[in-house]
This record gives structure tokens, C-alpha cells and sequence, in this order.
């Protein structure tokens, strides 16, 4: 309702400028002098219930017009206000303030099927303050195993693609959009994203990495929102709600298909150059 009269109100003030006033509303400071102070007070004549709805000042995230900005698409916030606003309002870790809560609700929760099938949840593994996140799309058997993420072939793969660019694994964080394992790992079902992926997005909103790797399609795509060809993904450096996001092939990827080994190489020098230049502006 008082977002409908602050609409309202936006509207006539809108017709008031263009049509002077011959549309009821009073001019702001009479409006304001003669606010009721107690519900006792009856409502001055020249009040209209608009006024009530006039916009909070103090109210971040309103336009000039009194329309609610979406705070994930304001640039203006930082990314990791923009990031937490995507967050159910209701899922119980939005106001965590360290990813050890978060993990504890992940190992806790059956959110679903998946989640009662698996043998460990796959959180996620690294440096908590790290600048560089990398991002899979789901554990394999291994990790399921292990409850780690990228530690079979694959994972050995990324371990040396980081390696030759001079990371240690330490000193990034590897997480997934998917926390268990899907079964045969088929690919991740939508209602199996919506539920995991609001988790990613707290972990990213606490760790404030400089910059973000998807590698894969499964994990460009869905963070982005997109449904591109990998090629197109990696094709330009991409905007995730202010922080910078690369996407490359996926290990598993290059250990079937070795003519992806080249391009992965030319995306992960780029990203070591746009890592080094960020830090540097920091
Ligand atoms: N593939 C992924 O996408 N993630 C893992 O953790 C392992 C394999």
C-alpha cells in the first residue's frame, strides 16, 4: 500500500509540473506544517493521503520519482550489498557474518534430494579474505568422498593450471553453484540451483574476492544469467554485480578435449594480468 501511494504521488507531482496546480496537491512545506501528531489530531482539509507516502529521505534505494531501486542494481552500493540483496530474505544465513555459519547451515540443512543422497556436503575450500574465487559447477564422486571441491583428476588438472600462473591453491578459494553431489553427475536440476545457489552468493558477499573464475559452461552461465556457448562466455571480461568475472574451459573439459588446453592457458595469463592489476589498485 505505501508503496503504491508513494507511485501515486510520484505521478501527480509529475502532472503538477507539467499541468500547475490544478491537481489537489498541496504544496510541500503546508503538507509537512500540518502533519497530526497524535491519531486525536483530525487531518488537516488540505491533506491528502499521498502525503503520507511522500518519500523517506533517509530511505536509501528510491529514485527521484519514489520508485524502489533494486539494490542488486544499484552500482552505486558495493558488491557485496548488491550480491547479499539476492538472498531470500528469509534463508536463515543472510545475516551471517563468517562462512563457518554458513557451512554449519549447508552441513545441517536437507534443502534438496540431493542433499540426502550425498556422502558429504561440498562447501567450499581456500583462503576466506582471498581475492581470486574460483567457481565449478558441482563435487564428483571424489569430492563427494572427501567433502572438498575439485580434488579428483579434474582437480588435480586445475591444482596445475593455477600452479603455472603462480597461485597455490591455498591461496585462492574453489567452491561450486551445486554443494552435493548430483547422481551419475547428470547436470544440476533448476530447483537444485535456486536452492543452492543463494548459498554462493553468501559466500562470495563475505569473502569480497577481487575478481571471479567460472570455469565451465554450467558455472558462467548461471551466474550470469546467460545461456552462451562457452566460447562467447570467454569471449570478454564480464560484470557480476561489480566484480570482474572471467570464465574458461572446465578442467574435466580439457581432459577429454586437449585443443581447449590452448585457449584455457590464454584466459588463465589474462586473469593472473587482471588479478595483479586489481590488487594493485586496492
Ligand atoms: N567438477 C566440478 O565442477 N567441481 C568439482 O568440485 C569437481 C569436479
Amino acid at each position: 500500500m505505501r508503496d503504491l501511494l508513494r507511485k501515486l504521488r510520484a505521478i501527480v507531482e509529475h502532472e503538477r509540473a507539467l499541468h500547475g496546480d490544478l491537481l489537489p496537491l498541496p504544496p510541500a512545506d503546508e503538507a509537512s506544517s500540518s502533519s497530526p501528531t497524535s491519531p486525536a489530531d483530525s487531518p488537516s482539509p488540505s491533506r491528502t493521503a499521498l502525503d503520507d507516502a511522500a518519500p523517506d529521505t533517509d530511505m536509501p534505494n528510491y529514485d527521484l520519482f519514489g520508485n524502489q531501486v533494486d539494490p542488486a542494481e544499484d552500482p552505486s552500493l558495493p558488491p557485496s550489498e548488491r550480491i547479499e540483496a539476492l538472498i531470500p530474505d528469509d534463508a536463515p544465513y543472510k545475516d551471517a557474518d563468517a562462512l563457518e555459519a554458513v557451512e554449519q547451515y549447508l552441513a545441517d540443512n536437507i534443502l534438496v534430494p540431493i542433499d540426502e543422497d550425498r556422502e558429504n556436503p561440498v562447501f567450499g575450500v581456500g583462503d576466506p579474505e582471498a581475492d581470486l574465487v574460483i567457481i565449478g559447477e558441482a563435487p564428483g564422486r571424489n569430492e563427494d568422498e572427501e567433502g572438498e571441491p575439485f580434488v579428483g583428476r579434474a582437480g588435480q588438472l586445475l591444482d596445475k593450471i593455477l600452479d603455472a600462473i603462480n597461485f597455490e591453491r591455498e591461496d585462492v578459494y574453489i567452491t561450486n553453484i551445486l554443494k552435493s553431489r548430483p547422481p551419475r553427475n547428470r547436470n544440476p536440476k533448476s530447483e537444485e540451483v535456486d536452492a543452492h545457489l543463494p548459498v554462493l552468493y553468501k559466500q562470495i558477499a563475505l569473502i569480497r574476492p577481487a575478481i571471479i573464475l567460472t570455469v565451465g559452461k554450467v558455472a558462467g552461465n548461471t551466474l550470469l544469467d546467460r545461456s552462451s556457448s562457452l566460447s562467447n562466455l570467454r569471449d570478454q571480461e564480464h560484470d557480476f554485480y561489480g566484480i570482474p568475472l572471467m570464465a574458461t574451459y572446465h578442467p574435466a573439459a580439457l581432459l577429454r578435449n586437449s585443443q581447449w588446453k590452448r585457449p584455457t592457458w590464454e584466459d588463465v595469463k589474462l586473469l593472473r594480468t587482471r588479478y595483479d592489476q586489481l590488487r594493485d589498485e586496492t
